[in-house]
């Protein structure tokens, strides 16, 4: 970052402190990852400079000789990878993909029906703060109070009841697999739109670790920088009838010009992703995901849903005599980033809930295996019963770095 340095130190300092943050501390935000340096390199590019606003041959700008090329071969890259019979590449990131089903399947006020926040879903499924709770009718459904499972039965009720438009299937807090046969039986019931957003699970979904919803969806929409491991963007993948409507919704329903430069590094993360090497690599992410659970719960961690079978586990602290906030906290001054969440039916306010986030992406990408994650849910308990140790927190950072230190991540500069 040469150049970056001599016009702009301030920044580059910061990006490099960033960069050793990254490499030191283990990342367990089951959102994020490590992208390979490919797709630094795609992002990063001149493709930055480029205006195309429209879709392969039919731009409203000319010198598309080469973007075409690139966006219908990340477009190829989608369909083959994910077996769907269209894609779109050009959603600027998850939310604006989720908002442009609706604005393609809903007029303002009609129903759209998604899993409550504070249940596991996500704000664009029609949360009260989030456009799509207030231009659209949110119908809310929930978890099953004993067995912290989706309530299908509640799924299939609500939906008789208020006839939505769109039924949503994903989570952003969610340990399990979700039943997308299921779904599809009541909105294919109720003339619904079936629409699975797999933001979390993509990667899983094409290294073959979770079923995929592509053969049961109407349409699918996901993020392209959580486990799938390319840069921040969206896609939506769809069945052929509705090809059009979506592509009039993204652009120019929602959007201007695509970011080209992701698009590109949309299209290498895709490539990486249909490799055995990233089957395995989705399969591991899940071993450990299971492994972490299994080990949190030895040391008396009280898990969501008593384990996982993705890359996820949501953990309530409270039997440990401590909460999620200060827990969280005390976790990333001890080297261990994760983020506080609300465990379902949480009788904690959001800002201080029951519970903690974690997932294994990350850290399966630097190459954690059992002893690591086992190793892992040791420095958690030890940070649970030491919260306000600062001594103890900052030696457990220094063991977390020397632990990483062994395990280079994919993109970080070698010293
Ligand atoms: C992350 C996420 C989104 C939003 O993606 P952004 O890129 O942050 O806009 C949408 N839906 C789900 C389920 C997510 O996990």
């Amino acid at each position: 970052m040469n150049h970056l340095k001599e016009i702009d130190p301030e920044i580059a300092e910061l990006i490099s402190q960033e960069t050793t943050r990254q490499r030191d501390k283990i990342r367990l935000i089951p959102s994020e990852n490590y992208v390979t340096n490919a797709v630094l390199e795609a992002t990063g590019s001149v493709l930055t400079n480029k205006y195309s606003e429209g879709y392969a041959k039919k731009r409203y700008y000319e010198g598309q000789q080469l973007i075409d090329q690139i966006e219908l071969l990340a477009i190829r890259r989608a369909k083959a990878l994910f077996g769907s019979e269209g894609a779109n590449v050009q959603p600027y990131s998850g939310s604006p993909a989720n908002l442009a089903v609706y604005f393609a399947f809903c007029r303002p006020g009609d129903p759209i029906m998604g899993l409550a926040l504070d249940h596991g879903g996500h704000l664009t499924h029609g949360w009260g703060v989030s456009i799509t709770g207030d231009f659209f009718t949110p119908i809310r459904y929930e978890l099953h109070p004993e067995t912290h499972l989706i309530d299908y039965d509640m799924v299939r009720d609500l939906a008789r009841k208020h006839k939505p438009k769109v039924i949503v299937a994903g989570a952003t807090a969610y340990p399990r697999i979700i039943d997308f046969e299921a779904f599809a039986s009541v909105a294919a019931e109720v003339g619904a739109v079936f629409c699975v957003d797999m933001a979390h699970i993509a990667g899983l979904v094409a290294g073959g670790a979770h079923p995929s919803p592509v053969p049961r969806a109407d349409v699918v929409t996901t993020t392209t920088h959580k486990s799938l491991r390319g840069p921040r963007g969206g896609m939506i993948l769809m069945k052929k009838k509705h090809r059009k409507a979506i592509k009039k919704a993204v652009f120019p329903g929602l959007q201007g010009g695509p970011h080209n430069h992701t698009t590109a590094a949309i299209a290498v993360a895709l490539k990486e992703a249909a490799t055995d090497e990233f089957k395995a690599y989705a399969h591991k992410i899940v071993e450990n995901a299971k492994h972490l659970a299994a080990s949190l719960n030895e040391k008396g961690f009280n898990l969501v849903s008593g384990g996982t079978d993705n890359h996820l586990v949501l953990v309530d602290v409270t039997k440990l005599g401590t909460t999620g906030k200060p827990f969280a906290q005390a976790l990333d001054k001890a080297g261990i980033v994760c983020n506080y969440n609300t465990v379902p039916f949480d009788p904690r306010p959001p800002m201080d809930p029951s519970g903690v986030r974690l997932g294994t992406p990350a850290v399966t990408s630097r190459g954690f295996g059992k002893p690591e994650i086992e190793q892992l849910a040791g420095w958690m308990a030890q940070v649970a019963t030491h919260i306000d140790d600062e001594a103890k927190l900052a030696r457990v950072a220094e063991e977390v770095k020397e632990l990483c230190a062994g395990f280079p991540a994919p993109g970080m500069p070698v010293e």
